[in-house]
């Protein structure tokens, strides 16, 4: 047998034994894990699919998962609490099923014995998520390491949308909001300037058509609205900041329309991405309800959100126009 044909060999016992060993994953710590679960009301609510991998220490199907071949510039981020794991510079193809990286954000990734005695298991540092397990000494690049990771543990914040000057930071530096106010135009002409918004997109959410178009959301079918999503930098302002800001550039009274533009895909609407944002949110209602203000915004979960044409983004500043539906109105 040739050199090359036995570190083909020793390549493939390697995936053998990473594949027999999934089959084994046990859920020794996974009591653990979900009561520290139970604690962090900050953290993601799971899919049972999710809870099946990052709780009781699962693994997805091999070459089955949205990040294996994915190669965009960004960062990782843990599922379950968001802490920053990987960035895509690390990345390599390994073949093996999983996405691969050859190091770790410092500090993010804990290296723990598995239970079947062999691997060493990868955790979130910070919320002791399961991502998958390290492999040294393998030559795939100059760092010897693979850190295997299901894809299903993780998310990912495109570069487009992190600052640069934290793109060293370990733990995610910038958070989301979605809002629907009527018309997305207005909606993004004002959000987009406030202090600590790094960048927003108008698009279509809480309906149930992929990759919806303009006419389809007006011709009322999909059950979309027009949205906003907000990312912004947790350190500069925060989601009540701009849920507050939301309430008083749009008229939160008004059902099924906005201004002129009537229509279901025009109501008041926040879509949450948590308990927290969900009781800021109900926290302002109830006091704009208490000033009198007949409040008919809807509080909703966030799902997926879908970018509108680019025709639609930051419309009002590349038209040089004011918005005709919206306006700033002190409302706390
Ligand atoms: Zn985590």
């Amino acid at each position: 047998m040739s050199t090359h044909h036995k570190i083909k060999w020793f390549v493939l016992c390697l995936l053998f034994c990473h594949l027999t060993g999934c089959m084994q994953d046990g859920s020794h710590t996974s009591n653990q894990i979900q009561a520290q679960n139970n604690n962090k009301m900050e953290y993601r609510k799971l899919t049972p699919e999710e809870e099946r991998v990052i709780v009781n220490k699962g693994t997805e199907a091999p070459f089955s998962g949205k990040y294996e071949k994915f190669s965009e510039k960004g960062i990782y981020t843990c599922k379950r609490c968001d802490a920053r794991l990987f960035r895509s510079d690390s990345k390599f193809d390994a073949q093996c099923g999983w996405p691969s990286f050859d190091d770790a954000i410092p500090g993010a990734v804990k290296r723990v014995p598995d239970a079947d005695g062999m691997r060493t298991e990868i955790e979130c540092a910070k919320c002791g998520a399961h991502l998958g397990h390290v492999f040294l000494g393998e030559g795939f690049t100059p760092k010897e390491t693979r850190y295997c990771v299901n894809s299903i543990s993780m998310d990912f914040e495109s570069i487009l949308k992190v600052d640069p000057a934290k793109m060293n930071d370990p733990v995610k530096m910038t958070d989301t909001a979605i809002f629907s106010g009527g018309c997305f135009w207005g909606v993004q002409y004002y959000m987009e300037k406030v202090k600590g918004v790094i960048s927003t997109e108008v698009g279509y959410t809480g309906g149930h058509k992929d990759h919806p178009t303009y006419k389809e959301v007006c011709s009322g079918t999909t059950g979309h609205l027009e949205a906003i999503e907000v990312v912004f930098d947790p350190a500069q302002t925060s989601f009540e900041n701009i849920a507050r800001l939301f309430f008083e550039i749009h008229d939160p009274t008004e059902l099924n329309h906005q201004g002129p533009d009537w229509g279901e895909q025009y109501r008041s609407a926040v879509f949450c991405r948590n308990d927290e944002q969900k009781q800021v949110t109900q926290k302002l209602i109830n006091l704009l309800k208490e000033k009198g203000y007949k409040v008919v915004t809807e509080i909703r979960n966030a799902g997926m959100f879908w970018k509108a044409e680019d025709y639609h983004q930051e419309y009002y500043d590349k038209n040089g126009h004011m918005p005709y539906c919206h306006g700033y109105v002190k409302r706390f």
